[in-house]
């Protein structure tokens, strides 16, 4: 039955997609490594100035599986679309290793991920500003964050078509926890709290928004001076002049279909955009990183730079799995449990384009502040070491020591202000 209904639905879907394998020039003004969210959308507006040539290097490859556009599988985590690498022993736990989930697809992490749209702290963008960046603080970026996003606010038909029953039993627990300030929505910088949590769903035709679909689909075939080269990884900036001022100038990269290796050139810019693992690595793989990292790997040292590959903050992950009696019908297990349940909600997708397969399966959320996980007094331990296990303090903002909300919630809860559509737009 599913096979059957998502063909019917990647039919519908007509896409237009050029796969390109080679790139057409040597030279480009831009050249932006890595086709994921920040890759395409910078692509994307670069090139609306039809006099600048940009070419995109992306290692993966187009996905138009059902995981990559149906909703519902935005918790389902596509390993065709990841690479998982192994990160370093972390001695802060127990010297365990982790299985990062790294993309590899054209759109990046937006094809992956869980489509939760949620803005960070005001303090997190204030303490940006602070290490020097103007225009990057909360204030400077509200309005680029309501430039990306088209709001769509539910009816009242989808709310109640599309909630489980049990999601009320939920939220009763997350208000129960009168430490936990419930707030009117995600994105409005408050910090930690319960949420509704709206998803990153393209409200036209209620699938999966991705860069891709967002900011390249739109332009492939309109803009010659945009230019994707699928399949093949950068594997080194290249440079003119020395040290301590080398410019960047080019890449070399690989194919993925045949090894094959060439080199193409920026008369402007390489712009790295390959995320939050590739694109240090990368750096450093060219030269540029901490110079005891480079003489160890054997890498000829082009700019001595610390902080490149240093002080990674990712988010945790815990699971807890409880065992419920007495769940109402239907829940998030009947659609893999009861196969008419399973059947009718994607004919209604299908036919109306409503109900759980329209929906990300995660509606609500709690962020949690150290307080919560600990005692107030313990959480200022924690947030204490967290700020000085790294040699790299130096490049954390100066205010962070005595900026409490970056670690810790407010002790009482503050009320929300209510947001409108305008927050999201
Ligand atoms: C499993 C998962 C779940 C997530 N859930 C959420 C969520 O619910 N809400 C949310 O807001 N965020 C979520 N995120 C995070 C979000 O997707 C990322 O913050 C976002 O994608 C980062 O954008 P980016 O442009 O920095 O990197 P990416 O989107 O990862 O793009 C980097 C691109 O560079 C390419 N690349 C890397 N190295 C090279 C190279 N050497 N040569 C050529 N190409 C290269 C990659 O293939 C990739 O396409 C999630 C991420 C993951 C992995």
């Amino acid at each position: 039955m599913r096979t059957r209904i998502t063909h019917a639905l990647l039919l519908a879907q007509s896409i237009t997609t050029a796969v390109t394998t080679q790139a057409r020039d040597n030279t480009y003004d831009y050249i932006v490594v890595g086709g994921g969210v920040s890759g395409l959308v910078v692509a994307n507006r670069l090139t609306e100035d039809k006099n600048v040539s940009v070419l995109v290097i992306e290692r993966g490859y187009f996905d138009d599986k059902p995981e990559a556009i149906v909703p519902y599988y935005a918790n389902s985590l596509d390993l065709d679309v990841l690479i998982s690498p192994t990160s370093a022993p972390n001695p802060q736990l127990n010297n365990d290793t982790f299985s990062v989930a790294v993309p590899a697809v054209v759109g990046g992490g937006s094809v992956v991920n869980g489509m939760g749209y949620l803005r960070g702290s005001k303090e997190d963008y204030d303490a940006w500003e602070a290490l020097g960046n103007p225009g990057w603080g909360w204030d400077g970026l509200l309005p680029y964050f309501r430039k990306s996003t088209t709001f769509t606010p539910p009816t009242s038909d989808a709310v109640r078509d599309f909630q489980y029953p049990d999601i009320a039993t939920i939220w009763d627990a997350f208000r129960s926890q009168d430490d936990v300030p419930v707030r009117a929505g995600g994105n409005a910088g408050d910090g930690p709290g319960a949420y509704w949590l709206p998803s990153t769903i393209d409200g036209r035709g209620m699938t999966r928004s991705t860069a891709r679909k967002a900011y390249y689909d739109p332009v492939n075939t309109t803009r010659p001076n945009l230019h994707l080269l699928t399949g093949h990884t950068a594997r080194e900036i290249l440079f003119t002049g020395s040290a301590p001022s080398p410019t960047a100038n080019g890449v070399r990269i690989v194919s993925r279909a045949n090894n094959s290796t060439r080199q193409v050139y920026a008369r402007k810019e390489v712009i790295l955009a390959a995320g939050a693992i590739q694109t240090p690595q990368l750096l450093q793989a060219s030269g540029i990183g901490p110079s005891s990292v480079l003489k160890a790997a054997g890498i000829r040292v082009k700019k001595d730079l610390p902080a490149v590959g240093a002080n990674l903050q990712d988010h945790a992950t815990t699971i807890l799995i409880f065992s419920l009696t007495n769940q109402s019908f239907p829940n998030p297990d009947t659609i893999t449990t009861n196969t008419t349940y399973f059947a009718a909600i994607w004919a209604e997708y299908l036919a109306n384009l409503t109900g759980p397969i329209s929906a990300a399966p995660a509606s609500s959320a709690i962020l949690f502040g150290l307080p919560h996980l600990n005692s107030s007094a313990a959480a200022s331990v924690t947030s204490t070491k967290l700020l000085s296990q790294s040699s790299t303090l130096t490049y954390l903002p100066s205010n962070a020591p005595s900026s409490p909300n970056l670690f810790l919630s407010p002790a009482v809860p503050s009320p929300s202000t209510p947001l409108t559509p305008l927050d999201y737009q």
